[in-house]
Order: C-alpha cells, then structure tokens, then sequence
C-alpha cells in the first residue's frame, strides 16, 4: 500500500513522551534507528514486546504492515524491525526509526481523541476503539474543558457501555482509570487545551481491571 504522507505527523515516541506528563499510562519502551540497534534498545523491557516503524508517512501502521506483536525477545523484536523494513509494504515508506515496547494486556479497547471545532475550540470524545470503532460509531463527545461528572456521563452514554462492566463473567475495568485518562485529556489544562495539534487520537487505550494503557498516540500538528 502506498503511504500518502500526511504533514504533521509527530512520531509516536514524542506524543507518548509529552501525554505521559499528562499522567496517561503508556507501555515502557525504547526507540533505535536502525532495526540492527532494535534488540539492544528492547534489553530493558519484558517480552512479549511489540515493534512499529515510525516515518512521516505512516499515520496507519498496520495497514502499512509496520506493527508487529508477540514478540518473545529483544531478538525476535530486531528481526521483525528488519521485516517490517524490507516488506513489500514497507518499501515504498520512509522508515525513520523503531518503537520496541511492551505488550499491554488484552482488554476492552477504548478510543480517547480530540478535535479543534473551529468556533468551539477542543472537543473530547470516547468511543469504543479497535475493531468496534468503525463498527458501531458508538462514540460520546463534549467540549473542553470536562470535569470528572462529564468523564462517568459520557462513558455511561456509550451504548456498549456494558462492555466496561464485564460481560459472561468478565472482570469489569478500572473505570476510575479510564476517566483520568479522559480527564487528562479534555479536563482543565490537559492534552486538547493546551497542545496544538489538528488531531489527537489515543487508539486504543486497553482498558483492564489493572488500569486503562494507551499504547497508541498520534498527533497531528496543524
Ligand atoms: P495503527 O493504529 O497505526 O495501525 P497501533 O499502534 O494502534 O497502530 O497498533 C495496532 C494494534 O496493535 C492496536 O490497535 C493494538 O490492538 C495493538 N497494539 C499496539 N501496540 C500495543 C502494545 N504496546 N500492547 C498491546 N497491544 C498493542
Ligand atoms: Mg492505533
């Protein structure tokens, strides 16, 4: 697949690094240039890991083929970094770096974005992410900033909002977890307040009993 190349694209180290000083959990991990350099940088992290290429080009990396999970070592994370760079669907991309990170634990995947509404200013939405997002287009929306009240309303307005709760004897998810993470991007002074971007978009945030794990961010600059 071609890669359009979209202007702004903020490779998602950077965004994870400045939402983590915004208190959203994010997966430990470690950037290389190089895929040869991939194993080295993964020596901290604890397997399974994960690696995606980041690049201008690449605003959907698994449509592009450059995300790779359940990797069992630092080793098998370097290998998949040189997959992911000589795959036909990688060659027409440039390719600037690695992220190796660690797994998160399944979950419910959640989406938390937000947009700049032209005459209203930032808008927070939730929905329910992965494979459900275009699904369902279940998704509750507010202007910033949200209080914590906001937060819990907008979970509740979701329609598969029983999915958070647990179902066929599931653990329900830490909600407490994800309503810091929608506060800590719509609620006063968070994320859309006080970033400049033209899109924000945490895609999934994976919600468990443990706490709600953004392992994907992407930000657009204007
Ligand atoms: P993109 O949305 O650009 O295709 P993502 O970073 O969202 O790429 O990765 C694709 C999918 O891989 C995610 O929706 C999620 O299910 C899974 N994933 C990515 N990173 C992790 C991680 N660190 N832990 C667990 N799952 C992950
Ligand atoms: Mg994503």
């Amino acid at each position: 697949m071609t890669q359009v190349e979209e202007p702004g694209v903020v490779a998602e180290h950077v965004v994870k690094d400045l939402i983590s000083g915004f208190g959203i959990a994010v997966p430990r991990g470690a950037t290389a240039r190089a895929a040869e350099d991939v194993a080295a940088a993964a020596s901290g992290l604890t397997p399974p890991l994960v690696v995606k290429a980041y690049g201008p080009g690449l605003v959907h990396k698994s449509d592009a083929g450059a995300v790779r999970l359940g990797l069992g070592s630092p080793v098998e994370a370097a290998r998949a970094a040189a997959e992911i760079r000589a795959a036909p669907a990688g060659s027409g991309i440039a390719i600037e770096g690695y992220l190796v990170e660690e797994q998160a634990a399944p979950g419910v995947e959640v989406i938390v974005g937000a947009v700049r509404d032209p005459s209203f200013g930032p808008v927070v939405l939730v929905g329910l992410g992965g494979v459900w997002t275009e699904v369902l287009h279940d998704t509750a929306l507010r202007l910033c900033p949200i209080t914590e009240d906001d937060a819990r309303e907008m979970l509740s307005e979701l329609r598969g909002a029983a999915l958070l709760d647990g179902l066929r004897g599931s653990p329900a998810v830490d909600r407490d977890a994800l309503v810091k993470v929608l506060l800590a991007v719509g609620g006063p002074g968070g994320v859309a307040e006080s970033l400049d971007f033209r899109e924000f978009e945490l895609n999934p945030v994976i919600c468990t009993p443990e706490g709600a794990v953004a392992v994907d961010a992407r930000l657009l600059r204007p």
